[in-house]
């Protein structure tokens, strides 16, 4: 048994990984601020023996003693981290940092939960862990895509200046029940409005494209990279390489929900990426790890959730 602690263990991937972490017999401590995290994604665990939740802001020094520990607090879609575009640079630098000075402290193993944004708009694709970047570092995806690339900064850092086991995962976009209904991204934002009947909103001509990789399969993978060998560093991709145009997304969404909403055009935010798919030939070699649940079971899945959401009550 580890003690494992869980930054940002309240939101969407990190209250999953809690749960996965639960299930093998380890003792989590779970740390949010609950900008975007929520209550409800833990309530079933806060009477399990082996979790334990603290209420903290990580740009504020933790000191505890752990094992491990899964940095994955930060606001991660477009209209929460613009929200507060300062408080996200300093949750994933000075979060960051703090972070890496307890895992000096204690020795734990560190893990960094990045993103497929570092690349930026790439001109490389698919976008292997080696390629830099194209990134804007004025522009409004910058507190977050730059926030993030001097979080890697920091971890290699204290890698090669204080000999810390790290590993550095780039997340690619992955979706699934748990999701925040109103954060903007483009899975919950198409289920959501077919549910209520409301326009499907498509940004630009929707013929960009992403690959959307369901939690379960993300989750497994993050686990196991924390349990590679201490010379494996990262950065490793982790997403589904199957990559949908916009509206083929919105198409399934219409049909697994049987919806009558209409498809609507709007226009496309600033720097939004044309294409992005995960170069994943890594993690296959390292972890002998692919993605195994396909979009449509996924999005079925993440359905039947929205909709559970929608019978409990009108918090939508
Ligand atoms: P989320 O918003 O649901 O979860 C983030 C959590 O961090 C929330 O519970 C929030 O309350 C907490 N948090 C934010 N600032 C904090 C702070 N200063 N101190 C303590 N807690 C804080 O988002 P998510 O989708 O679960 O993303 C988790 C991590 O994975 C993020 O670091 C994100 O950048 C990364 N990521 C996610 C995706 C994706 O598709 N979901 C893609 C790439 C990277
Ligand atoms: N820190 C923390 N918990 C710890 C140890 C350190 O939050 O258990 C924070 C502390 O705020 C410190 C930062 O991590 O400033 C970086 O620590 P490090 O030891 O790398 O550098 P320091 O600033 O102490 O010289
Ligand atoms: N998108 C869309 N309609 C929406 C929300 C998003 O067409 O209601 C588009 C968005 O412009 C982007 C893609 O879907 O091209 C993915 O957006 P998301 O915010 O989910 O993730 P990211 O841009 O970070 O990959």
């Amino acid at each position: 048994m580890k003690r494992i602690l869980v930054t940002g263990g309240a939101g969407f991937l990190g209250s999953h990984l809690c749960d996965q972490l639960v299930a093998r017999g380890h003792e989590v401590l779970c740390v949010d601020n609950f900008f975007t995290g929520r209550k409800e994604n833990i309530t079933h665990l806060n009477s399990h023996p082996l979790f334990e939740f603290m209420r903290h802001d990580i740009t504020f020094p933790l000191y505890v003693e752990v094992d491990e520990i899964y940095n994955l607090a930060c606001p991660a879609s477009p209209i929460h981290y613009q929200f507060d575009p300062v408080q996200t640079t300093k949750t994933s630098v000075h979060g960051a940092i703090n972070m890496l000075g307890l895992a000096k402290r204690v020795k734990a193993k560190i893990l960094q939960a990045s993103t497929s944004e570092v690349y930026g708009d790439p001109e490389v694709h698919p976008q292997p862990e080696s390629y830099w970047g194209r990134v804007n570092p004025t522009g409004v995806r910058s507190c977050y895509d730059e926030g993030k690339r001097c979080a890697e900064t920091l971890f290699f850092d204290y890698w090669r200046q204080h000999q810390l086991r790290i590993k550095v995962m780039r997340i690619f976009n992955t979706y699934g029940p748990r999701m925040h209904p109103n954060d903007g991204r483009v899975v919950s934002n198409f289920i959501v409005q077919a549910l209520r009947g409301d326009d499907i909103t498509i940004y630009g001509d929707g013929l960009q494209t992403r690959s959307f990789c369901y939690v379960d399969d993300l989750i497994s993978a993050m686990i196991q990279i924390m349990d590679t060998p201490d010379n494996f560093t990262g950065p490793i991709n982790i997403g589904n390489p199957t990559e949908f145009t916009i509206m083929a997304l919105a198409k399934s969404v219409l049909e697994l929900t049987g919806s009558k909403s209409r498809l609507i055009f709007k226009p496309l935010p600033s720097d939004d990426p044309r294409q992005r798919q995960p170069d994943i030939a890594l993690a296959k070699k390292m972890l002998g790890w692919t993605p195994s649940v396909p979009l449509r079971e996924g999005l079925e899945r993440t359905i039947a959730y929205f909709e559970q959401r929608f019978a409990r009550g009108p918090r939508l």
